[in-house]
């Protein structure tokens, strides 16, 4: 397998992990970044795993679903109430666990799917990382965990 690997960086939204314990459950932001690994076993005629410039899509993608939103996992019990409050204060995306690692999954999901129709098969997603800030990150590499498991 050849890899590529694409960072999307500084992309600002608010999340709140409303089962912590501690501060995590308070309505906070980072500068977000996205890290994608392509993957393929034969490059295109460039000699490349795929072109970069293929791939505005991911970037506005991005932007639209998370740049300034504040995103909340799907049972967030205060979600309504708090977006009731002062709608117009939110740009509101729902995800069915706004982790680091569950948003890892999250894109990793819709970009496979994405990539993979639009190269008729020839690539694929191989992970995502997903960067709170410059301290804290998780990763995503769903058939690694396969061949460990194995
Ligand atoms: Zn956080």
């Amino acid at each position: 397998m050849i890899t590529c690997r694409k960072v999307y960086a500084d992309i600002p939204f608010a999340h709140r992990q409303h089962k912590h314990d501690g501060h995590c459950s308070l309505i906070h932001g980072h500068n977000w970044t996205f890290a994608l690994t392509f993957g393929c076993h034969e490059r295109d005629e460039n000699g490349f795993v795929i072109d970069f410039g293929k791939l505005r899509f991911i970037r506005n993608e991005l932007e639209s679903r998370f740049d300034h939103a504040c995103v909340f996992a799907e049972d967030d019990p205060l979600r309504e109430t708090i977006v009731q409050a002062a709608p117009e204060a939110f740009k509101v995306y729902v995800v069915p666990n706004c982790s680091s690692e569950g948003l890892c999954e999250h894109v990793f999901d819709w970009v496979d799917q994405e990539v993979r129709a639009q190269t008729e098969g020839r690539v694929f997603l191989v992970g995502v990382e997903v960067l709170e800030d410059q301290r804290n990150s998780a990763a995503y590499f769903p058939s690694q965990a396969r061949q460990e498991a194995q």
